[in-house]
């Protein structure tokens, strides 16, 4: 099993068996990773440079340390966000970097497009850590894993996605996986915090926690992203918890067996109450950490037996 696509861009473009076919190899290097010796060959020989144009904890270490099990060569490289600010600067860097011959590469941006268009100019596979407002494939891949782990499924599931829904790639990429797999999913938030044209998205709209939870399996909760707000989404941090934070009686709406996820940078006390986000009995919050390393891996290794089947040249 291979991907069609010479790059992992976002979820959009993935098919449902491609989808699936990488949540099982994912599950292979669960097991690879919880073993003493943690080394696979799949990557061997090859490079991987990381390229984060924004600020990453979990992305960056967890792209580095699955390409270090696989036996890549990985080198990280921490870009300046102000030096990225024109198109051309990032084209350029994009082709100084394939000059050297790397064979996959990680970025993350702030501009929504701006990996999908960096891909058109290497000739190596490009996986997209996130870019702006836009997707983040390894996060709803790694949600997905998680949640069937989990849930023991992946389909007729309801999932609740909650908080700042309008700045967020990682609820944009989870929709679309979740509904590509069958799934019916809940978006929960104050109507500023929810993206224009949500009607069209085929998901049901919520601002009110209590109502919107009832009978969920999943409950996912977003950070508020206010490194994107240009404004005053939320009246104060307060009323936005007492609204919106997850507790212990909000979260006693959804199902008794209902998980919470949070795909990190977690702000305890604004968008999550810290003694939820603790209860190993409902939080999966570590596992999805765990599960973030094992889905990059599968990604790489499929991308490598692309680059290996097929010859190299740029896209565009
Ligand atoms: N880490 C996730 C992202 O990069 C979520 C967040 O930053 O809130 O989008």
């Amino acid at each position: 099993m291979t991907f069609r696509a010479r790059h992992l861009l976002g979820i959009e473009p993935l098919a449902p068996p491609e989808i699936t076919a990488l949540l099982d190899l994912a599950d292979s290097y669960v097991d690879l990773n919880r073993r003493a010796h943690k080394h696979g060959e799949a990557l061997a020989g090859l490079t991987q440079i990381n390229m984060f144009f924004e600020n990453s904890t979990r992305t960056q270490a967890s792209f580095e340390l699955a390409g270090k099990r696989l036996g890549a060569d990985v080198m990280n490289m921490s870009m300046q966000a102000s030096s990225i600010n024109k198109g051309e600067t990032l084209i350029d860097t994009a082709l100084t970097l394939n000059a050297m011959h790397p064979d996959l590469l990680v970025v993350r941006h702030p501009h929504s497009g701006a990996v999908a268009l960096l891909a058109q100019k290497v000739t190596c596979a490009v996986l997209n850590a996130g870019d702006g407002r836009h997707e983040h494939p390894t996060q709803a891949l790694l949600d997905a894993l998680t949640i069937r782990r989990a849930k023991g499924r992946l389909h007729r599931l309801t999932v609740a996605i909650c908080g700042d829904i309008a700045h967020s790639r990682v609820a944009r990429s989870n929709i679309l996986l979740l509904h590509k797999l069958e799934n019916r999913v809940r978006l929960i938030g104050p109507p500023t915090l929810m993206p224009a044209g949500i009607a069209d998205w085929g998901v049901e709209v919520f601002d009110d926690m209590r109502e919107g939870l009832k009978g969920c399996d999943v409950v996912m909760m977003l950070r508020l992203q206010r490194e994107r707000m240009d404004g005053g989404f939320v009246p104060s941090v307060r009323e936005y918890y007492h609204r919106f934070g997850l507790d212990a009686e909000k979260l006693s709406h959804a199902h008794g067996d209902a998980i919470v996820m949070h795909p990190g940078p977690m702000n305890r006390g604004v968008e999550i109450d810290g003694t939820i986000a603790d209860d190993i009995n409902r939080s999966v919050i570590q596992e999805q950490v765990e599960m973030g390393v094992a889905v990059r891996m599968a990604a790489m290794d499929l991308l490598a037996r692309n680059l290996r089947a097929r010859p190299r040249e740029v896209m565009a």
